[in-house]
């Protein structure tokens, strides 16, 4: 997952039903032209464009209590959400023959609902582990824990992972990443402002109140005996910015040599304890592993116990009962400004989903996917295909050998629409009344499904999100593009809607997903999946200066007071925006529709179509979570994915009149075009 290259995006639960398929598309899926209501006629096009379509409806939207956000994006998995809790309680509530997809998905999720059996439990099921912190004696000891303990999903301090060499994406091999945080980014340890200091009391608080639930005395203490580890680690690590270079986090070493280079760490005795069969690796972070290497030495036994604890208890609080929850929520909140917890049935929705997520997919998908929409998703994915190539041949900035490497990798690209071809099963004891067990036996499973992928060809058949989601990915190892049926609804999709609509919604995803192969990072991986240079010096030099001038258009963008958008963190998906727009509405201008000029609600093809890219970026997201959006997330906040790019988008200031003088005006020679 994490080599994968994301866009999460996502749509309204506008989706036709199979198994009531006239009811359902009566009233969701209208034949009437798509209106384009709540446009800010007061504020200009060319001043912000953004707010012209979507600030009337900003003003008025409502985010719920127990909500981080409303609108499109990925808060319209909020509806998913309510589908999927349809199939939940139909399949929990009945009994279902043993082992079947069915009685899986409804067991765990009605094991989760029963929270009388959870509460009453206490701190039994966890009890175990600590027992097993507190007799540990040694260091060696130690790590067979860490190890014994990531096979059942509870990481500490080491994170690996099993995914494509990136020199050889034909074999799976075994990263290590550093790790070892409970704040979401090492940043959150050194800031020094209020919002940061306030965030670094409430993970404080959090950890003490989860040793005194456990009865831990000196619960205080020892929260600050485990931040300040976590301070040491965090220092080692590398920035979000500085994992974004493919080379610089990429690092094969023969098990002999790590070994040799950490001196308190047997690798091989901890490779052992995990069943993996290694000779050689790729250390991502070093440095991290060589800070822990040192500090296994100077920092107590004691002290590494007590943070283990903490660790342990963490990574379990969410599945034990309700003080554990309610000092999991009190912390979160100050990170995302949610006032209320979610219910219950929705955060067992969530769990379901995220670990059984390919078996409830077959039966969201059964329910409520309409094949019609796969194929016609296929046709314009194929259709962009051959749009981009027509760019690239035009491009004025690239050489032609470097323009027949480029169309090479674009053809090889795969594509996944709507739901796996072949699903992932699990092989899992499910029972209703053993929750906590359930988890365990889960996060067991997957880990157990990714070693058996270890030393083998990755697994082409293999989603990484699962089908309700709203949102899609490209893949650079696989070079595959996935557009799960989340998203294959309105506002981004909707089979009576006309072309403007479709191309400015999915189309703009389409070739979001398509850009990411050619953005700063995917451009360094071959049609193959290899990172390989495929250019040519002075091309890559050139394109090199157009990505910079992206992270310095971006860099100037302010999101909140003083808060600016992080350029050299979002220039991915900030160029993949630039493209998607420019290639969706170079493929609109081959419809019908485009090369007519007949008006819809007032408005023109070309202005239709950019109205709609505005309309899927519809999104209202509290400050709390917006300030960690910016700080950890690589896509720029909803405005500055639609200002962004049509600031460099000459069709648009076209359609809309934009002037010199406008606030987002730019002259020709500063819109920036790279594909
Ligand atoms: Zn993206």
């Amino acid at each position: 997952m994490k080599s994968l290259i994301y866009l999460s995006v996502l749509a309204l639960a506008f989706t036709s039903c199979k198994n009531e398929p006239d009811k359902t598309n009566e009233v969701l899926q209208t034949k009437e032209p798509v209106v384009f209501d709540g446009i800010n006629t007061a504020i200009k096009p060319g001043d912000n464009f953004y707010n012209h379509v979507n600030k009337s409806w900003y003003d008025s939207a409502v985010i719920a209590d127990d909500q981080v956000g409303v609108g499109s994006y990925r808060f319209l998995n909020i509806p998913q959400q309510e589908l999927l809790k349809n199939i939940l309680e139909e399949v929990s509530g009945v009994k279902n023959p043993e082992g079947s997809t069915e009685q899986l998905v409804g067991d765990f999720y009605a094991s989760g609902m029963d929270t009388i059996s959870i509460n009453k439990r206490g701190i039994t099921p966890i009890q175990p582990i600590l027992d097993r912190i507190n007799s540990l004696e040694s260091v060696s000891e130690m790590l067979d824990f860490v190890a014994t303990q990531m096979k059942t999903g509870d990481y500490s301090i080491i994170s690996a992972y099993i995914s494509a060499d990136q020199e050889n994406s034909s074999l799976n091999i075994l990263h290590l990443g550093q790790t070892g945080l409970g704040l979401p980014d090492r940043d959150y340890y050194f800031g020094e402002d209020t919002s940061v200091i306030e965030i670094q009391e409430a993970y404080l608080q959090y950890i003490t109140s989860l040793f005194e639930l456990t009865g831990q005395e000196h619960a205080g203490k020892m929260a600050n005996v485990v931040f300040n580890i976590e301070k040491q680690l965090a220092a080692s690590h590398k920035t979000r910015i500085e994992r974004r270079s493919i080379k610089d986090n990429y690092n094969k070493w023969t098990l002999e040599a790590l070994d040799k280079r950490n001196k308190n760490i047997s690798w091989a005795s901890i490779f052992n304890t995990l069943g993996m069969d290694i000779t050689t690796l790729d250390v991502r972070q070093p440095v991290y592993y060589d800070t822990l290497d040192k500090m296994l030495s100077q920092v107590p036994l004691e002290q590494w116990k007590t943070y283990l604890k903490a660790n342990s208890i963490k990574s379990h609080a969410t599945i034990l009962g309700k003080p554990f929850q309610d000092a999991s929520f009190a912390y979160s909140k100050i990170l995302s400004g949610q006032s209320e917890q979610q219910s219950r049935a929705k955060q067992m929705v969530r769990r379901v989903d995220q670990q059984l997520g390919f078996a409830l997919g077959q039966l969201y998908v059964k329910r409520y996917f309409n094949e019609a929409a796969k194929e016609r998703a296929l046709d314009l994915v194929n259709n962009f295909q051959k749009t981009l190539e027509r760019r690239i041949e035009n491009l004025d900035w690239m050489s032609d050998s470097t323009k027949v490497k480029a169309k090479e990798k674009l053809f090889a690209i795969s594509k996944k629409i709507g739901y796996p071809d072949v699903w992932r099963t699990y092989d899992v004891t499910i029972n209703k009344d053993t929750y906590f067990e359930n988890v365990v036996a889960l996060r067991k499973n997957d880990f157990e499904y990714k070693l058996a992928q270890l030393n083998k060809a990755p697994n082409r058949d293999e989603w990484h999100t699962t089908p309700s989601t709203v949102t899609a990915y490209y893949n650079p190892s696989l070079n595959e593009i996935v557009f799960p049926a989340g998203i294959l609804q309105a506002p981004y999709f909707d089979l009576y809607a006309d072309d403007a609509v479709n191309y400015g919604g999915i189309g703009m995803v389409i070739g979001h997903e398509f850009t990411h192969a050619f953005d700063d990072q995917g451009a360094q991986y071959d049609k193959d999946g290899n990172v390989t240079n495929w250019w040519t010096a002075e091309d890559y030099d050139k394109f090199k200066g157009k990505t910079n001038q992206i992270i310095e258009q971006y860099g100037a963008f302010t999101v909140l007071d003083s808060l600016h958008l992080k350029g050299a963190l979002t220039v991915g998906e900030n160029t993949a925006d630039n493209g998607g727009i420019a290639i969706a509405f170079d493929a609109f201008q081959k419809t019908k529709q485009a090369q007519g000029d007949e008006k819809i609600g007032g408005y023109t093809p070309e202005q239709r179509f950019f109205l709609s890219v505005a309309r899927i970026w519809r999104v209202k997201m509290r400050d709390e979570f917006l300030r960690n959006y910016v700080t950890t997330d690589p896509h720029s906040p909803p405005m500055w994915r639609v200002n962004g790019p049509l600031m460099n988008f000459t069709p648009f200031y076209e359609a809309f009149d934009v002037k010199e003088g406008d606030v987002n005006y730019k002259s020709e020679e500063e819109r920036i075009s790279i594909w």
